[in-house]
């Protein structure tokens, strides 16, 4: 028997879509996460049509600006999203988030989650509602036409009428209304009056790891520890040296270029290695990935960017 799905359930966990300023016209001096996800909702004229005959439903999971995710925010995010996603009356789940961290959120989501039939679309903006013409309401009407697209699927992010895939969205500019891109991989697509136009597909949904990690994830009161660490001139291993001694796991180095780590680095970095601690290289590149030759010492991260090959890593060290 066919059950018909019925609803969108938004996710509220506050971000700057959710914020307020004193001056209508401050779109900086404002406090993220004020407003309620419910009466977001319902500042949006044409929601309902765009949700294509699903009922809309909110739910409040967090009110904090996005700067301080934190695990516990993720864990219950990601228990609430794997309920409603088995749940035969979801047609998908949108997610009102901020910014700064959305592509965090997004990578992790996409890494414990089963999204092969329906999709988790994170949407955010860069304005408060407060602003004089806040991009939230449009960034949530387009969220909520993608969740509500026959076929859609996998993890997504909306903004500025742009589809990014959760493996390569990245915030690039810490102002503009279109902040967000995909690097050289591109957006997915884009929705332009409430029709979604792809040019890539619905992005692979469902990782090897994940119905391993969302039990995992259900019973853990704490997270493995992994830091990362940037690469520069005049670098050295104090810092790593220091993590080691104050017990960390696992270490990220956003490497310069293809994966190149100064020397007095790369020493601290192979002796933490050699006592235990899993190490990983990203590139501090914004486009592009670590390409490995043969006889590196420190494996790369198989084209994420550091803070994905943070949450990558940390998964992996809380499965073993
Ligand atoms: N600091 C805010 C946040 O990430 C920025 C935003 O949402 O645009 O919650």
């Amino acid at each position: 028997m066919q059950v018909s799905r019925q609803k969108i359930v938004v996710l509220g966990t506050g971000g700057t879509i959710a914020g307020t300023s004193a001056q209508p016209g401050d779109n900086i001096g404002y406090t993220a996460a004020q407003v309620g996800v419910e009466q977001l909702l319902g500042a949006v004229p044409g929601l309902e049509q765009a949700a294509g005959g699903a009922r809309l439903l909110a739910e409040q999971v967090a009110q904090i600006d996005s700067k301080d995710m934190d695990m516990p925010v993720w864990q219950a995010l990601a228990l609430r999203c794997a309920g409603l996603l088995q749940d035969p009356e979801v047609q998908g789940v949108v997610i009102t988030h901020g910014t700064d961290t959305l592509e965090e959120t997004a990578w992790f989501l996409h890494l414990v989650l089963d999204t092969r039939a329906k999709p988790v679309v994170l949407t955010c903006a860069m304005r408060p509602a407060s602003a004089l013409t806040p991009d939230g309401p449009q960034n949530l009407l387009d969220a909520v036409a993608v969740a509500a697209t026959p076929g859609a699927c996998g993890v997504v992010s909306v903004a500025a009428g742009e589809v990014h895939g959760a493996r390569h969205v990245q915030k690039v500019h810490p102002y503009r209304v279109n902040a967000f891109g995909s690097g050289d991989a591109g957006p997915l697509g884009w929705v332009e009056e409430g029709h979604v136009r792809l040019t890539q597909n619905w992005p692979p949904a469902l990782d090897e790891k994940a119905p391993i990690a969302i039990e995992k994830i259900a019973n853990s009161a704490a997270w493995p520890r992994v830091e990362i660490i940037l690469n520069h001139a005049g670098a050295s291993g104090a810092m790593v040296d220091a993590l080691v001694r104050d017990g960390v796991q696992g270490l990220v180095v956003a490497c310069t270029g293809n994966g190149t780590v100064h020397h007095a680095l790369e020493a601290a970095l192979i002796k933490a290695q050699d006592v235990g601690v899993r190490v990983v290289r990203s590139t501090r590149c914004p486009e592009g990935q670590v390409l490995p030759k043969p006889g590196d010492a420190l494996p790369d991260s198989q084209g994420l960017s550091p803070v994905k090959a943070r949450i990558t890593l940390m998964l992996d060290l809380l499965a073993q």
